[in-house]
């Protein structure tokens, strides 16, 4: 008796080689092949009269065998098997290649259905190489809407689909794990129907369906997932921190400027969070240059003054090194010892000598240092704390399970709260469904006084034009970025393409200014001697590759210049832009490119018209899709088999459906179906 955990090997028809190939895919039971999903199908299921078919169209016919014989073509060396079939209307000339064992399956007299392309030859009209079966009422390969899957090679369609075929009865007697309730609210097929639609579609309407079905399911599962893990986290302890009101003021008045009303606000829906016993898990979303790094000091300030430790962690050492400098200006006045931790810096507010790793690594375990400023590489140092209570990490879209439990084994106490900070622009309901084990606080004004960043598209003809306003700006005692793309497959850091601007600006454009050079490959203290020296305005022009990407403040300069703009995805080149912008002073974005296509002309438009990262993100997904949106490929977002992050109103139906679940019953014991379902594939994923 055939099972869904029958081995494929026991199968009619699959041998040894079969068998291999099928693993290769990941196919080792019958329930793999059912869930093996076809990556599209073909319209077969019309059935065209012979006097009606068309040149260049691919058709189905359902005709008779007149004539059928092989030949030996005297060009090509080739078998070539021919025929002639007709129906009522007509007759066709058929021809396959290197078939010759054809004749012997096909007869004169044999009803087949054929199809294949039409091919015009010497005026005559041909079926090249059809695909054909004998007519009946229950064809696989042609005369329906045919499934294609994805293969390897050495498995072909007519395998996979008569494999698929023998085993489709036994969907039959599935169970549906959604609950009934749900499939009535969003009219959802049954999950029987929809494998077996998915497969073999009666119609286009069920195919539809079946896939609207199984979209769903990847979606609901994904969100109940998330929804279940928000749940758990409640059930777990965190230290409580409480809120220190005069110590928050204090800071919060000695700044140079006036906090925002979105920082205001997010600020204290992280500092409720902290004060509760409940690890917090936070999503701090806000475009460049909205000042997440001030919100970030003040829960670290709170933290450390309740005598608990806190961690930062940046994506880059030169980000991490802006931290350190920029913590230790904020957080001046409360004597909280502070420590910078990266490969190339052991550094502490507590003594201004280098420290040995050892010493470091033993006042972080003791607890005499507050907040500790890393790369998020850290995590994996043989780092122990004391008395870990948050971690927030800097422009890293998410924070696992794993790393959690990681960090938890090196802190004796509870689990520490977390935050997260990005600037990745995504829709909100994206934000909802990959961040959808988050809570979400947004920042969406920028502090105030700040210009709209002039973006002009520069063709190679005005290149110079931009290289005398450039000038003209330097003069004024402005400060310029040139970012460089990669060009070439070897120059993974795009080393040699920044090094050869640079050369070409320092000789030829602009002897008379001071140019640096920034790139990947630098040791991390000749980096940050650039970028000091470019603070400080000893350098003029900063040629940098994409390091500069994310986080670097500095705000006088007001000139951003992109290379080869078009290799860049619109989030991406608004993360370059932000980089200027960053003071009351007008700044520049020029996106130079000699690629003059409309795709790529109405890409860089949208950057002229518009400063809204989340418009600009949304412009990208729709010409782009979802794979290029800069941010949610580090997500560590699932492989879907079939939903995608476009199924806008699916993801909406899904989370809404799984929400609702999780709400009635958060361990799902009054849906023992869809638990059972959840165990069984979080069993799976640890068993891998
Ligand atoms: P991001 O959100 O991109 O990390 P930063 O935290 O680096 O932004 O802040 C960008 C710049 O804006 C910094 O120079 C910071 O000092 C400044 N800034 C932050 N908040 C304000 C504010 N409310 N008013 C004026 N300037 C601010
Ligand atoms: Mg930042």
């Amino acid at each position: 008796m055939l099972s869904f955990s029958t081995p494929v090997a026991k199968l009619n028809r699959i041998g040894k080689a079969t068998a291999a190939r099928l693993k290769k895919m990941g196919i080792t039971a019958v329930a793999d092949l059912i869930w093996h999903l076809p990556s599209y199908h073909e319209d077969l299921s019309r059935i065209v009269p012979i006097n009606q078919v068309k040149v260049n169209e691919k058709v189905t016919i359902k005709a008779r065998v007149e004539l059928i014989a092989n030949r030996r073509s005297k060009i090509k060396k080739m078998n070539l098997t021919e025929g002639l079939v007709s129906d009522d209307t007509g007759s066709i000339k058929v021809i396959w290649f290197n078939q010759p064992f054809l004749t012997k399956q096909i007869k004169v007299g044999d009803e087949l259905y054929l199809s294949g392309k039409v091919d015009d030859e010497y005026y005559t009209l041909q079926l090249t190489n059809p695909l054909w079966e004998k007519v009946k009422s229950d064809t696989i390969h042609t005369a329906r809407i045919v499934p294609i899957y994805p293969a390897t090679s050495g498995l072909t369609q007519k395998q996979l689909r008569f494999l698929i075929k023998q085993i489709l009865p036994l969907v039959r007697e599935m169970d549906d794990y959604l609950p009934n309730q749900i499939k009535y609210q969003f009219k959802l097929m049954h999950l029987s129907d929809a494998l077996f639609n998915i497969h073999w579609p009666d119609n286009l309407t069920k195919l539809s369906e079946a896939k609207r079905r199984l979209k769903f399911d990847e979606l609901f599962g994904l969100q109940i997932v998330q929804a279940k893990s928000k749940v758990d986290l409640k059930s777990q302890r965190a230290p409580r921190i409480p809120f220190l009101e005069s110590a928050t003021k204090k800071l919060v008045n000695s700044l140079p400027f006036k906090l925002t009303d979105d920082q205001r606000k997010a600020a204290w829906e992280i500092l409720q969070d902290l004060d509760k016993n409940i690890p917090m898990n936070r999503l701090l979303q806000g475009d460049v240059g909205s000042g997440k790094t001030v919100v970030a000091a003040i829960a670290c300030l709170n933290c450390a003054l309740n005598n608990f430790q806190a961690v930062l962690l940046a994506p880059t050492e030169i980000l991490a090194f802006q931290h350190w400098q920029t913590l230790n200006k904020t957080l001046a006045d409360f004597n909280v010892p502070i420590s910078l931790f990266t490969r190339s810096h052991r550094l502490t507010t507590i003594s201004d000598k280098k420290l040995t790793k050892k010493e470091l690594l033993r006042q972080i375990k003791e607890g005499e240092i507050k907040i500790i400023i890393g790369t998020h590489a850290l995590l994996q140092e043989d780092v122990f704390f004391n008395n870990l209570a948050l971690i927030v990490i800097d422009e890293q879209h998410r924070f696992g399970v794993e790393q959690r439990k990681q960090l938890k084994d090196k802190t004796p106490n509870l689990l520490p709260h977390f935050l997260s900070m990005t600037a990745t622009p995504i829709p909100r309901t994206l934000a909802l469904t990959i961040y959808g084990d988050l809570d979400i606080s947004l920042i969406k004004q920028k502090p105030p006084g700040r210009k709209e960043i002039i973006t002009r598209l520069i063709t190679p003809d005005k290149r110079k034009k931009a290289y005398n306003f450039i000038r003209e700006k330097i003069k004024q005692g402005q400060q310029a970025f040139v970012i460089c793309p990669l060009i070439e497959e070897s120059d993974k850091l795009g080393v040699k393409a920044a090094t050869s601007e640079w050369e070409q600006l320092q000789k030829k454009v602009f002897p008379e200014f001071k140019i640096g050079l920034l790139h990947g490959k630098m040791k991390a203290k000749d980096k940050q001697e650039v970028m000091v020296k470019f603070k400080n305005k000893e350098i003029d022009i900063l040629v940098a590759t994409a390091v500069v990407e994310v986080g670097v403040d500095i705000p006088d300069a007001t000139i951003m210049v992109i290379e080869g703009a078009h290799r860049f995805g619109l989030a991406q080149l608004h993360q370059f832009r932000g980089r200027v912008g960053r003071s009351d002073k007008q700044s520049y974005c020029f996106l130079l490119t000699d690629q003059f296509d409309s795709k790529t002309i109405s890409r860089l438009k949208a950057m002229e018209k518009t400063n809204d990262g989340l418009k600009l993100a949304e412009f990208d997904l729709n010409i782009r899709g979802m794979g290029d949106l800069y941010g949610v490929r580090q997500s560590g977002t699932p492989n879907f088999k079939i939903a995608s992050f476009e199924d806008l109103d699916i993801i909406k139906q899904a989370r809404q459906a799984a929400q609702q679940i999780i709400n009635e019953s958060p361990d799902l014991s009054l849906y023992p179906l869809l638990k059972k379902y959840f165990d069984d594939k979080i069993k799976a994923v640890h068993l891998e």
